[in-house]
């Protein structure tokens, strides 16, 4: 395969483009591997890359049913941050943010990593207080925090409606290190990664059934013919309830849909990421020129790739009210992804009930930002059967015990995370 430098960009450019290599083998099925991934999202790949390069356990495949970016990987918007508040969340997200840092030189890919700041705003002294209490946990965490006043928003984001809002901006908090990562590039960089270490890729493979033996997963049914595994390890994001189900196993996880959307190109326009306070709405731009934006999750459980109308209604108001001018500018595209939403809004990376079964789940609409951070610390609990320390709050059990990490303070309601 070919390594991507500055020699090879300029000897293709001369040669018409011909000499590019497929940049992961499509590979088939084996009887047997040492570790089977179900799910070839981010998450998913990020862990068999990690399983490679940082433990040496090469003898993998990760078993896709539909292609290599189809799932949330693909559609997510692509905000990478580490802007949280509680113990369980800062060090591991932090540790993602630095994974991003180095990332794209580590996996030898473009997956352009683009640090341009994450700023939510406030608008209320509540709202403020909680932002400078979240800033100041960040900051105690080592990870970059800056409390801005109204003015220092008007000098980043001078588009903004300061003027008659109906709720006013007074200010934001901004982790300028936060920013996006092309997302699908990111699924490349990881699959490329993971296939010259000789992990098996392999698409088109839908898994319809776990083996499991005396307590023990000995295997998987696939479409493809069943495969044998020493362990399996499950990161099927808006699918967990299903194939989970396959074990006998009741997560504490529903499916919920979300949706995004992308306008026309325009002039350069927004900075980074801003996130309204008042409503669900965020936003970015994209290095073509389209506005990238979202909002919430459509209120009902479903494993449809696709959202209803009031959620289109609903994120269009956030925008109007953040900033009106955005009514005039034309949406191309929209669609949606199927989240794995938890009951207190974080991840769950732990082994099963099942000898031999691992999960990586619950990572609701944030997962994207999580993925190199997923990927090595998944990878070192598959390889170690010990959690990494920076994720080991993120227990299966804590459902149970109450050791909960409600991030947002909302409670055991799913789709308000
Ligand atoms: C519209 C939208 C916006 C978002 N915005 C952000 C954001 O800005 N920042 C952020 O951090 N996060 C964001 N997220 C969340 C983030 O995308 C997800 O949390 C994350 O991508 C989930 O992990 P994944 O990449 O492994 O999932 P996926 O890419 O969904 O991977 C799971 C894979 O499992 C496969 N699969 C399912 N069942 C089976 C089976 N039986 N056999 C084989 N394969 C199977 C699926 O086909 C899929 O490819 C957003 C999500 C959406 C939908």
């Amino acid at each position: 395969m070919t390594r991507f430098s500055l020699l090879a960009l300029a000897r293709e450019a001369l040669g018409g483009h011909r000499g590019w290599q497929p940049h992961w083998r499509d590979a088939t099925p084996r009887d047997f591997y040492e570790v089977v991934i179900v799910g070839g999202g981010g998450h998913g790949l990020a862990t068999a890359y990690y399983l490679a390069k940082e433990f040496g356990i090469t003898n993998v495949a990760v078993l896709e049913k539909g292609w290599i970016g189809n799932g949330n990987v693909g559609r997510n918007t692509t905000i990478i941050r580490s802007n949280y508040l509680l113990p369980g969340n800062v060090p591991f997200y932090e540790l993602s943010m630095k994974l991003w840092e180095g990332l794209e030189q580590d996996f030898n890919y473009n997956a352009m990593v683009s640090q341009r700041g994450v700023l939510n705003l406030f608008h209320s002294d509540p709202q403020r207080d909680a932002y400078a209490r979240r800033g100041n946990s960040m900051r105690l965490h080592g990870v970059d925090a800056e409390l801005l006043d109204r003015d220092g928003v008007r000098a980043i984001a001078p588009f903004l409606n300061f003027d008659d809002a109906r709720f006013p901006i007074q200010g934001g908090l901004l982790q300028p290190r936060g920013g996006t990562a092309r997302h699908d590039a990111v699924a490349w960089g990881y699959s490329r990664g993971a296939s010259l270490r000789g992990v098996d890729i392999i698409q088109n493979c839908e898994v319809t059934g776990l083996d499991v033996v005396q307590g023990r997963v000995i295997g998987v049914q696939t479409s493809r013919g069943p495969i044998r595994a020493g362990k399996v390890a499950m990161a099927v994001a808006g699918s967990t309830s299903r194939v989970a189900k396959m074990a006998g196993l009741t997560l504490p996880i529903e499916s919920h849909v979300i949706q995004a959307f992308v306008s026309e190109g325009i002039k350069p326009l927004i900075p980074g990421v801003i996130t309204f306070g008042a409503g669900h709405f965020y936003i970015s731009q994209s290095d073509k020129g389209g506005l990238v934006f979202g909002g919430d999750v459509d209120g009902y459980n479903t494993y449809a790739q696709r959202g209803n109308l009031p959620v289109v209604e609903d994120v269009c108001e956030g925008g109007m009210a953040l900033m009106p001018m955005i009514g005039r500018v034309r949406v191309l595209r929209n669609w949606g992804g199927l989240l794995d939403m938890s009951m207190d809004g974080s991840p769950i990376i732990d082994r099963s009930p099942i000898d031999g079964l691992y999960l990586n789940c619950g990572w609701c609409y944030g997962g994207f930002k999580a993925t190199p951070g997923s990927g090595f610390c998944f990878a070192h609990l598959i390889a170690k059967d010990a959690p990494h320390p920076v994720a080991a709050a993120y227990r299966l059990d804590r459902y149970a015990t109450g050791a909960l990490i409600d991030e947002k303070g909302v409670g055991a309601h799913p789709n308000l995370h």
